[in-house]
């Protein structure tokens, strides 16, 4: 039956025996002369080819990997971002999304915040220009001056870069901070993460607190009960002298 042949559908080549050769895309299989025009999906373990230059991934990953902003495919360089506390990373529930690189520009600043509140993740993938390679860094920022780590080169101790401040200059700054500042600084962070366990959690912290205070008192209790033993003790003594 002549409908069940399968043709290129670039040049209507009959490549119904070169399952092996021909390749699919997204609306079609190509002969192996044709594939030269289509490259694969960067969607890893996915094998949908698209059209060379134009195109980075078929239509079912384009969605995925598309700028929230500008809706456009990611490029070369893009930046996935997870928004929301551990309890909602854990389960599911943070806020996923990409952004192409001029997008990451104009929002970078305001995701600060939520750096401090630790409520966000940012993964930086990158493919190299001549398609050779991919790589991905997770993004932290400098302790002194919030600069997104991919703006800056570290401080190197050795072969090893120390990105928590973005210059020997950031970590002195830091390194200045007086211990109360410091102390300061870590109440600060432990205030805001005890209020964003409230947000989620309303119940819980109550429980918690009522515990804290039941704890405080053992050693009171405890403390009274002993006290009151060695007065016993001291009166069964003296009462014991006073029969003799
Ligand atoms: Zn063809
Ligand atoms: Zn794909
Ligand atoms: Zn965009
Ligand atoms: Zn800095």
């Amino acid at each position: 039956m002549s409908e069940e042949k399968i043709r290129c559908k670039d040049c209507s080549r009959d490549i119904t025996n070169e399952g092996g050769v021909s390749v699919p895309t997204d609306n079609g299989m190509v002969c192996q002369n044709c594939r030269t025009n289509y490259e694969c999906c960067r969607q890893i373990n996915c094998n949908i080819r698209v059209s060379k230059g134009s195109r980075k991934y078929c239509d079912k990953h384009k969605k995925e990997m598309e700028c929230s902003e500008c809706r456009k495919e990611v490029e070369d360089v893009y930046y996935s971002i997870t928004i929301g506390d551990k309890l909602e990373r854990d389960y599911n529930e943070a806020k996923k999304f990409n952004l192409c690189q001029s997008h990451w520009q104009q929002n970078k600043e305001s995701y600060k915040e939520q750096v401090s509140q630790g409520k966000i993740e940012v993964l930086k993938s990158f493919y190299s220009k001549d398609g050779s390679g991919f790589g991905a860094e997770w993004l932290t920022t400098c302790k002194t001056c919030q600069k997104w780590s991919d703006e800056y080169e570290g401080v190197k101790h050795g072969a090893i870069i120390d990105y928590t401040f973005c210059s020997a200059n950031c970590q002195k700054q830091y390194d200045n901070l007086s211990s109360e500042e410091k102390q300061n600084l870590i109440q600060a962070k432990q205030l805001s993460s005890n209020s964003q366990i409230k947000q989620t959690q309303p119940n819980s912290p109550q429980e918690e607190i009522t515990n804290q205070n039941k704890s405080n008192y053992l050693p009171w209790i405890l403390g009274g009960v002993g006290v009151l033993g060695i007065i016993g003790i001291v009166v069964y003594f003296l009462t014991r002298k006073e029969n003799k």
